[in-house]
Protein backbone atom coordinates (compact mmCIF):
# COMPACT_ATOMS: atom_id res chain seq x y z
CA UNK A 1 0.00 0.00 0.00
CA UNK A 2 1.34 3.43 -0.84
CA UNK A 3 0.01 4.60 2.66
CA UNK A 4 -0.28 3.64 5.79
CA UNK A 5 -3.60 1.79 6.42
CA UNK A 6 -4.18 3.88 9.65
CA UNK A 7 -4.33 7.38 7.23
CA UNK A 8 -6.48 5.79 4.72
CA UNK A 9 -9.19 4.18 7.42
CA UNK A 10 -9.03 8.05 8.85
CA UNK A 11 -9.00 9.82 5.55
CA UNK A 12 -12.05 7.00 4.15
CA UNK A 13 -14.20 8.05 7.17
CA UNK A 14 -13.20 12.08 7.46
CA UNK A 15 -14.48 12.43 3.77
CA UNK A 16 -17.32 10.36 4.05
CA UNK A 17 -18.83 12.05 7.03
CA UNK A 18 -18.52 15.20 5.34
CA UNK A 19 -19.84 13.99 2.16
CA UNK A 20 -23.23 12.93 4.85
CA UNK A 21 -23.33 16.07 6.44
CA UNK A 22 -23.14 17.60 3.11
CA UNK A 23 -20.26 19.88 3.59
CA UNK A 24 -19.09 20.87 0.37
CA UNK A 25 -15.66 22.74 1.46
CA UNK A 26 -13.39 21.28 4.19
CA UNK A 27 -9.73 20.91 5.13
CA UNK A 28 -7.67 17.95 4.44
CA UNK A 29 -4.40 19.06 5.12
CA UNK A 30 -3.15 21.54 7.43
CA UNK A 31 0.08 23.78 6.49
CA UNK A 32 1.32 24.41 9.92
CA UNK A 33 4.35 27.08 9.59
CA UNK A 34 4.86 28.15 13.10
CA UNK A 35 8.01 30.03 11.64
CA UNK A 36 9.31 31.25 8.87
CA UNK A 37 12.75 31.29 9.92
CA UNK A 38 15.09 29.02 7.92
CA UNK A 39 18.49 28.16 8.12
CA UNK A 40 19.05 28.24 3.70
CA UNK A 41 18.25 31.03 1.18
CA UNK A 42 16.76 28.70 -1.73
CA UNK A 43 16.87 30.16 -4.91
CA UNK A 44 13.23 29.17 -5.04
CA UNK A 45 11.83 29.90 -1.83
CA UNK A 46 9.01 32.60 -1.92
CA UNK A 47 8.16 32.22 2.33
CA UNK A 48 11.68 33.44 3.48
CA UNK A 49 10.93 36.54 1.20
CA UNK A 50 7.40 37.43 1.71
CA UNK A 51 8.17 36.93 5.57
CA UNK A 52 11.46 38.71 5.66
CA UNK A 53 9.98 41.48 8.11
CA UNK A 54 8.44 39.40 10.23
CA UNK A 55 10.66 36.30 10.18
CA UNK A 56 11.90 35.96 13.74
CA UNK A 57 7.80 35.60 14.67
CA UNK A 58 6.98 32.54 16.04
CA UNK A 59 3.26 30.67 17.35
CA UNK A 60 2.98 29.61 21.11
CA UNK A 61 2.36 25.67 20.72
CA UNK A 62 -0.90 26.48 22.45
CA UNK A 63 -1.49 28.51 19.37
CA UNK A 64 -0.58 25.66 16.91
CA UNK A 65 -2.74 23.31 18.90
CA UNK A 66 -6.12 25.94 18.56
CA UNK A 67 -5.30 26.01 14.94
CA UNK A 68 -5.32 22.27 14.48
CA UNK A 69 -8.87 21.90 16.63
CA UNK A 70 -10.18 25.05 15.28
CA UNK A 71 -9.32 23.39 11.77
CA UNK A 72 -9.90 19.85 12.24
CA UNK A 73 -7.79 18.42 9.13
CA UNK A 74 -7.08 14.79 9.78
CA UNK A 75 -3.21 15.50 8.46
CA UNK A 76 -0.78 17.89 9.29
CA UNK A 77 2.13 19.22 7.19
CA UNK A 78 4.51 21.05 9.96
CA UNK A 79 6.08 23.08 7.30
CA UNK A 80 8.12 26.66 7.53
CA UNK A 81 10.39 28.25 7.02
CA UNK A 82 12.44 25.57 8.50
CA UNK A 83 10.64 23.41 11.21
CA UNK A 84 13.42 21.63 13.27
CA UNK A 85 15.08 25.13 13.78
CA UNK A 86 11.52 26.22 15.70
CA UNK A 87 12.30 25.43 19.44
CA UNK A 88 9.23 23.60 20.78
CA UNK A 89 9.08 21.02 17.73
CA UNK A 90 9.88 18.05 19.86
CA UNK A 91 6.41 19.32 22.33
CA UNK A 92 4.39 20.32 19.15
CA UNK A 93 5.14 16.56 17.58
CA UNK A 94 4.22 14.34 20.89
CA UNK A 95 0.62 16.45 21.29
CA UNK A 96 -0.21 16.37 17.97
CA UNK A 97 0.60 12.48 18.06
CA UNK A 98 -1.23 12.32 21.38
CA UNK A 99 -4.15 13.52 19.02
CA UNK A 100 -3.69 11.45 16.71
CA UNK A 101 -3.02 13.63 13.84
CA UNK A 102 -0.78 12.71 10.63
CA UNK A 103 2.17 14.66 10.47
CA UNK A 104 4.44 15.38 8.28
CA UNK A 105 7.42 17.03 8.84
CA UNK A 106 8.90 19.36 6.02
CA UNK A 107 12.66 19.58 6.50
CA UNK A 108 15.89 20.42 4.68
CA UNK A 109 17.45 17.73 7.26
CA UNK A 110 20.35 19.66 8.89
CA UNK A 111 18.74 19.51 11.78
CA UNK A 112 17.32 16.43 12.00
CA UNK A 113 19.38 13.68 14.07
CA UNK A 114 18.25 15.22 16.93
CA UNK A 115 14.61 14.74 16.40
CA UNK A 116 15.53 11.34 15.14
CA UNK A 117 16.95 9.77 18.21
CA UNK A 118 14.38 11.52 20.26
CA UNK A 119 10.81 10.46 18.16
CA UNK A 120 9.50 7.24 17.85
CA UNK A 121 8.47 5.59 14.41
CA UNK A 122 4.74 5.66 13.74
CA UNK A 123 2.59 5.24 11.25
CA UNK A 124 1.12 8.94 12.08
CA UNK A 125 4.66 10.38 11.89
CA UNK A 126 6.51 10.67 8.44
CA UNK A 127 9.22 12.60 7.26
CA UNK A 128 9.66 14.73 4.39
CA UNK A 129 12.64 15.62 3.22
CA UNK A 130 13.20 18.45 -0.19
CA UNK A 131 15.23 16.81 -2.43
CA UNK A 132 16.20 18.72 -5.84
CA UNK A 133 18.16 17.04 -7.99
CA UNK A 134 21.69 14.83 -7.73
CA UNK A 135 24.83 16.65 -5.88
CA UNK A 136 25.60 19.28 -7.72
CA UNK A 137 22.15 20.63 -8.35
CA UNK A 138 20.88 20.46 -4.92
CA UNK A 139 23.64 21.86 -3.14
CA UNK A 140 23.33 24.43 -5.78
CA UNK A 141 19.64 25.55 -5.55
CA UNK A 142 19.55 25.22 -1.42
CA UNK A 143 23.00 27.26 -1.58
CA UNK A 144 24.91 24.98 0.35
CA UNK A 145 27.79 22.95 -0.08
CA UNK A 146 27.57 19.48 1.64
CA UNK A 147 23.86 19.66 2.18
CA UNK A 148 23.57 16.19 -0.21
CA UNK A 149 25.20 14.17 1.38
CA UNK A 150 23.89 15.23 4.88
CA UNK A 151 20.38 14.37 3.87
CA UNK A 152 21.25 11.02 2.56
CA UNK A 153 22.74 10.73 5.87
CA UNK A 154 19.71 11.82 7.09
CA UNK A 155 17.52 9.83 5.35
CA UNK A 156 19.56 6.17 5.61
CA UNK A 157 19.72 7.12 9.88
CA UNK A 158 15.67 7.17 9.62
CA UNK A 159 15.06 4.52 7.98
CA UNK A 160 17.81 2.28 10.04
CA UNK A 161 15.56 3.79 12.77
CA UNK A 162 11.71 2.48 11.18
CA UNK A 163 10.84 5.70 10.16
CA UNK A 164 8.81 6.58 7.23
CA UNK A 165 10.79 9.29 5.07
CA UNK A 166 9.34 10.47 1.71
CA UNK A 167 10.91 13.23 -0.52
CA UNK A 168 9.41 16.02 -2.02
CA UNK A 169 11.02 17.09 -5.68
CA UNK A 170 10.45 20.39 -7.34
CA UNK A 171 10.70 20.64 -10.69
CA UNK A 172 12.01 23.73 -12.00
CA UNK A 173 12.24 25.13 -16.30
CA UNK A 174 15.98 23.95 -16.00
CA UNK A 175 15.19 20.74 -14.56
CA UNK A 176 16.88 17.25 -16.08
CA UNK A 177 14.54 14.59 -15.96
CA UNK A 178 17.24 11.93 -16.42
CA UNK A 179 18.64 13.40 -13.18
CA UNK A 180 15.58 12.92 -11.32
CA UNK A 181 15.24 9.48 -12.48
CA UNK A 182 18.83 8.58 -10.85
CA UNK A 183 18.19 10.65 -8.41
CA UNK A 184 14.81 8.55 -7.40
CA UNK A 185 16.81 5.65 -7.71
CA UNK A 186 19.90 6.23 -5.49
CA UNK A 187 16.95 7.24 -2.84
CA UNK A 188 14.53 4.21 -3.50
CA UNK A 189 18.04 1.97 -3.13
CA UNK A 190 18.34 3.20 0.43
CA UNK A 191 14.32 2.50 0.82
CA UNK A 192 12.57 6.07 0.81
CA UNK A 193 9.17 4.86 1.03
CA UNK A 194 7.60 7.32 -1.83
CA UNK A 195 8.49 10.40 -3.97
CA UNK A 196 6.48 13.56 -3.77
CA UNK A 197 6.95 15.66 -6.81
CA UNK A 198 5.58 18.89 -7.83
CA UNK A 199 5.70 22.07 -10.43
CA UNK A 200 7.90 24.92 -8.67
CA UNK A 201 5.39 27.28 -6.83
CA UNK A 202 5.63 30.45 -8.82
CA UNK A 203 5.09 32.98 -5.74
CA UNK A 204 3.62 36.48 -6.22
CA UNK A 205 6.75 37.87 -4.76
CA UNK A 206 9.35 35.76 -7.18
CA UNK A 207 7.15 36.83 -10.03
CA UNK A 208 9.73 37.85 -12.88
CA UNK A 209 12.44 35.12 -11.84
CA UNK A 210 12.37 32.43 -14.99
CA UNK A 211 12.81 29.79 -13.21
CA UNK A 212 8.88 28.57 -13.17
CA UNK A 213 7.68 26.65 -15.46
CA UNK A 214 4.82 27.59 -17.62
CA UNK A 215 1.87 25.29 -18.19
CA UNK A 216 2.82 23.89 -21.38
CA UNK A 217 6.49 23.37 -20.15
CA UNK A 218 4.74 21.98 -16.90
CA UNK A 219 2.70 19.19 -19.32
CA UNK A 220 5.58 18.05 -20.75
CA UNK A 221 8.08 17.57 -17.97
CA UNK A 222 5.58 15.94 -16.39
CA UNK A 223 4.34 13.73 -19.31
CA UNK A 224 7.95 12.42 -18.50
CA UNK A 225 7.32 12.27 -14.63
CA UNK A 226 3.90 10.16 -15.38
CA UNK A 227 6.28 7.46 -17.05
CA UNK A 228 8.73 7.52 -14.31
CA UNK A 229 5.26 6.52 -11.76
CA UNK A 230 5.30 3.35 -13.55
CA UNK A 231 8.77 2.51 -12.14
CA UNK A 232 9.24 4.58 -9.18
CA UNK A 233 6.66 4.83 -6.15
CA UNK A 234 5.18 8.56 -6.61
CA UNK A 235 3.27 9.56 -4.43
CA UNK A 236 1.19 12.09 -6.57
CA UNK A 237 -2.28 10.36 -7.26
CA UNK A 238 -3.17 9.75 -11.21
CA UNK A 239 -6.08 11.99 -11.71
CA UNK A 240 -3.81 14.87 -10.42
CA UNK A 241 -0.91 13.78 -12.94
CA UNK A 242 -3.04 13.18 -15.80
CA UNK A 243 -4.08 16.76 -15.17
CA UNK A 244 -0.41 17.96 -14.57
CA UNK A 245 0.62 16.54 -18.18
CA UNK A 246 -2.77 17.94 -19.57
CA UNK A 247 -4.49 15.26 -20.37
CA UNK A 248 -7.99 16.82 -18.27
CA UNK A 249 -8.85 19.72 -16.46
CA UNK A 250 -9.32 20.19 -12.77
CA UNK A 251 -11.10 22.95 -10.83
CA UNK A 252 -8.60 24.15 -7.77
CA UNK A 253 -9.66 23.62 -4.12
CA UNK A 254 -7.67 25.46 -2.39
CA UNK A 255 -9.57 25.34 1.26
CA UNK A 256 -8.34 21.88 0.81
CA UNK A 257 -5.15 22.89 2.53
CA UNK A 258 -5.13 25.99 4.46
CA UNK A 259 -2.32 27.60 5.74
CA UNK A 260 -1.46 29.21 9.26
CA UNK A 261 1.50 30.74 10.06
CA UNK A 262 2.86 33.69 12.68
CA UNK A 263 0.29 36.18 10.80
CA UNK A 264 -2.76 34.32 10.82
CA UNK A 265 -4.45 31.87 8.51
CA UNK A 266 -3.30 33.21 5.13
CA UNK A 267 -5.92 33.45 2.30
CA UNK A 268 -6.81 32.26 -0.43
CA UNK A 269 -4.16 29.94 -0.44
CA UNK A 270 -0.87 28.71 -0.28
CA UNK A 271 0.51 30.66 -3.31
CA UNK A 272 -1.21 33.96 -3.31
CA UNK A 273 -1.59 36.32 -0.03
CA UNK A 274 -4.46 38.44 0.23
CA UNK A 275 -5.10 38.97 3.62
CA UNK A 276 -4.42 37.16 6.71
CA UNK A 277 -7.38 36.22 8.86
CA UNK A 278 -7.44 35.91 13.11
CA UNK A 279 -9.70 32.94 13.08
CA UNK A 280 -9.98 29.71 10.88
CA UNK A 281 -14.11 30.34 10.40
CA UNK A 282 -13.21 33.71 9.13
CA UNK A 283 -10.83 33.22 6.46
CA UNK A 284 -13.43 30.46 4.98
CA UNK A 285 -16.62 33.21 5.67
CA UNK A 286 -14.72 35.93 3.49
CA UNK A 287 -12.75 34.21 1.03
CA UNK A 288 -14.50 34.30 -2.83
CA UNK A 289 -13.63 30.63 -3.21
CA UNK A 290 -16.34 30.53 -6.37
CA UNK A 291 -13.53 32.66 -8.11
CA UNK A 292 -10.50 30.87 -7.06
CA UNK A 293 -12.03 27.52 -7.68
CA UNK A 294 -12.95 28.42 -10.75
CA UNK A 295 -9.50 30.07 -11.20
CA UNK A 296 -10.53 33.37 -12.76
CA UNK A 297 -7.93 35.30 -10.64
CA UNK A 298 -4.82 36.44 -13.20
CA UNK A 299 -2.99 34.96 -10.46
CA UNK A 300 -3.79 31.54 -11.27
CA UNK A 301 -2.76 31.24 -15.02
CA UNK A 302 -0.23 28.86 -13.80
CA UNK A 303 -0.92 27.47 -11.02
CA UNK A 304 -0.92 24.20 -11.48
CA UNK A 305 0.25 22.82 -7.37
CA UNK A 306 -0.88 20.17 -5.55
CA UNK A 307 -2.29 21.88 -2.67
CA UNK A 308 -4.82 23.06 -4.75
CA UNK A 309 -5.53 20.25 -7.24
CA UNK A 310 -4.45 17.12 -5.07
CA UNK A 311 -7.26 18.11 -3.02
CA UNK A 312 -9.64 18.70 -6.10
CA UNK A 313 -9.07 14.43 -6.63
CA UNK A 314 -11.24 13.77 -3.94
CA UNK A 315 -14.16 15.94 -5.03
CA UNK A 316 -14.15 14.28 -8.37
CA UNK A 317 -13.17 10.68 -7.22
CA UNK A 318 -16.90 9.15 -6.61
CA UNK A 319 -17.61 10.85 -9.76
CA UNK A 320 -16.18 8.11 -12.36
CA UNK A 321 -15.71 4.14 -12.06
CA UNK A 322 -12.80 4.38 -14.47
CA UNK A 323 -10.83 6.85 -11.74
CA UNK A 324 -11.95 5.02 -8.39
CA UNK A 325 -10.76 2.24 -10.32
CA UNK A 326 -7.85 4.14 -11.39
CA UNK A 327 -6.98 5.32 -7.67
CA UNK A 328 -7.49 2.15 -5.91
CA UNK A 329 -4.62 -0.16 -8.64
CA UNK A 330 -2.43 2.79 -7.84
CA UNK A 331 -3.02 2.81 -3.93
CA UNK A 332 -3.06 -0.83 -4.17
CA UNK A 333 0.45 -0.67 -5.68
S1 LIG B 1 -5.06 27.91 -8.79
FE1 LIG B 1 -5.61 27.59 -6.63
S2 LIG B 1 -3.68 27.19 -5.53
FE2 LIG B 1 -3.20 28.09 -7.53
S3 LIG B 1 -2.98 30.29 -7.17
FE3 LIG B 1 -5.12 29.91 -7.81
S4 LIG B 1 -6.25 29.58 -5.88
FE4 LIG B 1 -4.08 29.40 -5.40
Amino acid sequence: MRFPWQLQWTLTKYIVGNALRGKKRYPLVLMLEPTHLCNLACEGCGKIREFESTIRDMLSVETCLKAVEDCGAPIVSICGGEPTIYPHLGELVDELLKRKKFLYICTNAIKLEKFLRQWKPSPYLTINISMDGLEPTHDLIRSRKGLYQIDIRMIKLAKSLGFRVVTNTTIYKETKLEEIEQLFSELAGIGVDGFLVTPGYEYTILKGRDIFLEKQQTHEKFEHIWEMSKRYRILSTPMYLRFLKGERDLKCSPWGGPNYNPQGWKGPCYLITDAHYKTYDELMARTDWETFENKRDPRCANCMMHSGFEHTVVREIGKSWKDLWEMLRWNLA
